[in-house]
């Protein structure tokens, strides 16, 4: 064994350990840390993400690197430490390019910001948040010039979450998606909508914490190597792979959304349990590509959760744990959680208007950094788009351009990989149905575990070590469509909704 390559081993293993620091900071101050603690997190955090900057960026990582790169170490590397050097090197490339001045006024130009926008989404005023916008966005342009001097900067941004996606292929499928999109909307909330005045009532907040273990245990979470907390927004934390965490919102006006976050945010949990253990905490393991990442949690949320045949097996349990649903049927259920309707905010929207949702946010980023649009038109511009998808204008900044965090901490480039997710999710469902036949059967028997086993051998046992397009290619045998999705939804609310 080459002693570089056990010297690159003791590299990335201290910097899992930086890392394991960093996202145990960020769990308890998502979860349990009161007000007092704020200061104290983000000091230790700012130290950690700063030391752990230096040894990425330097000087003797970059030389083993490029050591390793050479024939003679390079030909003795197996396939995982050939992609962990490559990927380092790409990464570490870009990173040094960073000045460390640059990369501080960064890190306080978020957290001055994500305070803002609180402060701004509070009292519904943009005016508050749009001043630290632009700093956000003039930030990332100036960071963008070190690290992605040869890419256009939108393309950049959306290469950071979903590598090697580039938005030509973005642009072709979303307008696929909104153009076949927009009519079957308008259709469906024309239609007869569903009664939904059982729904109406107040949930135990004990009961909900059951369902969920029982959803997480049914779906396939395994808790020898997992745990869960309570958080204002449910999130996914990987830790390291023994130890992946999941958090959820229980609220007493609303049991639904909590059975669909659970679901959700244990796809994603599900996910990184599944990647080869060999690949351990290094580059390999765990997957940072967000559109592939989503597309898991997506198909258990929805094409799994949102069929009524998952339900088949559980239903009676969930209303033994949940009495509030003792006399809604299961026909009834399941016309709640695929009911569609034109609502203002992204993250309570049913999965047709979500798309919708996801693409305005797209039009605005690239308004923004493609057209050069001024921050203090994009309320409007928000809200023309809304009037224009789903036929309903926001009536104030908090419901309209504020609601999500994602711009007040410089993620750019987010928000489509949430609808890559469902966009990759509908040719997997072909591609799994060609193997295993109709999913519906399946469901309804309870054998959701061969499900998940097609998805662990297909996508999740490899990590990262597959980028989004080649999975799609592995997967499907195809490049990304949104035929597949288009053609799911229209059988499916063709159904619910007789059209
Ligand atoms: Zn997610």
């Amino acid at each position: 064994m080459s002693a570089k390559l056990d010297r690159l081993k003791e590299i990335d293993a201290q910097l899992t350990k930086f890392s394991t620091i960093s996202e145990l900071l960020y769990w308890d101050m998502r979860t349990i840390m009161p007000d007092g603690g704020f200061d104290a997190h983000s000091d230790a955090m700012d130290y950690i993400e700063t030391e752990s900057f230096r040894l990425s960026t330097s000087d003797e990582l970059y030389k083993l690197l490029q050591d390793l790169s050479e024939p003679g170490e390079w030909d003795q590397l197996d396939d995982m430490w050939k992609f962990n050097v490559k990927t380092m090197r790409e990464e570490q490339e870009r990173r040094r390019r960073i000045p460390e001045e640059v990369f501080r006024r960064a890190v306080a130009i978020s957290t001055a910001s994500e305070r803002a926008w609180e402060e701004a989404k509070e009292a519904s005023d943009f005016s508050i948040f749009a001043p630290h916008l632009e700093k956000q966005i003039e930030i990332t342009k100036e960071i963008k010039s070190y690290t992605h001097p040869d890419m256009e900067i939108y393309d950049s941004l959306l290469d950071d979450y979903e590598k090697g996606m580039d938005s030509a292929t973005v642009d072709r499928i979303f307008s696929e998606l909104r153009d076949g999109l927009i009519p079957l909307v308008h259709e469906i909330l024309a239609a007869k909508q569903p009664d939904d005045s059982k729904f109406n009532r107040k949930y135990d907040i004990e009961a909900e914490k059951k369902v969920q273990k029982l959803l997480l245990t049914y779906i396939g979470f395994d808790w020898s190597r997992g745990t869960t907390a309570e958080s204002e927004h449910p999130f996914t934390l990987d830790l390291v792979p023994t130890d992946v965490r999941v958090t959820n919102h229980f609220r007493e006006d609303n049991a639904i959304d909590p059975m669909f976050s659970a679901i959700h945010e244990g796809g994603h949990a599900i996910f990184e349990q599944n990647v080869d253990p060999r690949y351990g905490a290094t580059p390999a393991g765990g997957c940072d590509y967000l559109g592939i990442h989503e597309s898991q949690s997506r198909f258990l949320e929805n094409i799994l959760g949102r069929n009524i045949n998952f339900w088949k097996p559980i239903y009676a349990d969930v209303q033994k744990l949940q009495p509030e649903f003792a006399d809604v049927s299961l026909e009834e259920f399941a016309a709640e959680i695929n009911h569609v309707r034109a609502s203002m905010i992204r993250t309570a929207a049913d999965e047709v208007t979500y798309c919708l949702h996801v693409i305005l946010r797209y039009e605005v980023e690239k308004a923004i950094f493609r057209e050069g649009v001024p921050v203090s038109e994009l309320p409007a511009l928000w809200n023309r788009k809304m009037e224009e998808y789903l036929g309903i204008v926001p009536a104030n900044d908090a419901e309209g351009i504020l609601q999500d965090m994602h711009w007040s901490d410089g993620s750019f480039g987010y928000f489509p990989t949430y609808l890559l997710g469902s966009i990759y999710d509908g040719m997997f469902l072909e591609a799994m149905e060609a193997d295993l036949g109709p999913i519906d059967p399946i469901l309804a028997e309870g054998r959701i575990g061969e499900i998940r086993a097609w998805l662990t051998d297909k996508i999740h046992r490899h990590g990262n070590t597959r980028r989004p397009k080649e999975v799609l290619a592995a997967v499907c045998g195809r490049e990304a469509t949104a035929e597949p999705l288009l053609r799911y939804f229209r059988k499916k609310y063709s159904e619910y909704y007789h059209l």
